[in-house]
């Protein structure tokens, strides 16, 4: 997996999670790539400048932003993997039956992670079934 930082034409950036950068120019291509701000289909790769979000907040004695940015963004991924980990149930290959059953009442309704192709993910999305690609764990990052 893959974060690319992405920016739709009206300058609304986020961030995609792609299998390798092959997803990424296929999504890009077919344009399914869309802004979760305004849902904009123009969406291409940002410039990645240093991204530098620096707090306006006066440090007393401390030098703020010094934490390096991919330090900060390995944080937030083992943070959201955590929250997963701890709230959701995992149903391994059967994840795309399982999202199904939940989405059309057929089971209990609850967070549930696990595997899916590519394809498998798409066709959930077209279905309307809310899912999201889950971060790499950081320690198996580089
Ligand atoms: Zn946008």
């Amino acid at each position: 997996m893959i974060a690319y930082r992405l920016i739709c034409k009206d300058g609304h950036e986020f961030e995609g999670w792609f299998a390798d950068s092959t997803a990424y120019a296929a999504q890009a291509q077919a344009g399914d790539l869309m802004c979760p701000v305004c849902g904009d289909a123009s969406v291409t790769k940002a410039i990645m400048a240093p991204a530098v979000r620096t707090s306006v907040t006066k440090a007393k004695g401390k030098t703020p932003g010094t934490v390096p940015e991919l330090q900060k963004q390995r944080q937030f991924v083992a943070g959201f993997r955590k929250f997963i980990e701890e709230n959701a149930d995992y149903v391994g290959p059967r994840f795309p039956e399982e999202a199904r059953k939940i989405h059309y009442g057929e089971t209990e309704e609850r967070h549930i992670y696990g595997e899916s192709t590519l394809r498998e993910a798409k066709e959930l999305i077209e279905e309307g079934i809310k899912i999201a690609p889950m971060p790499p764990d950081p320690n198996e990052l580089n």
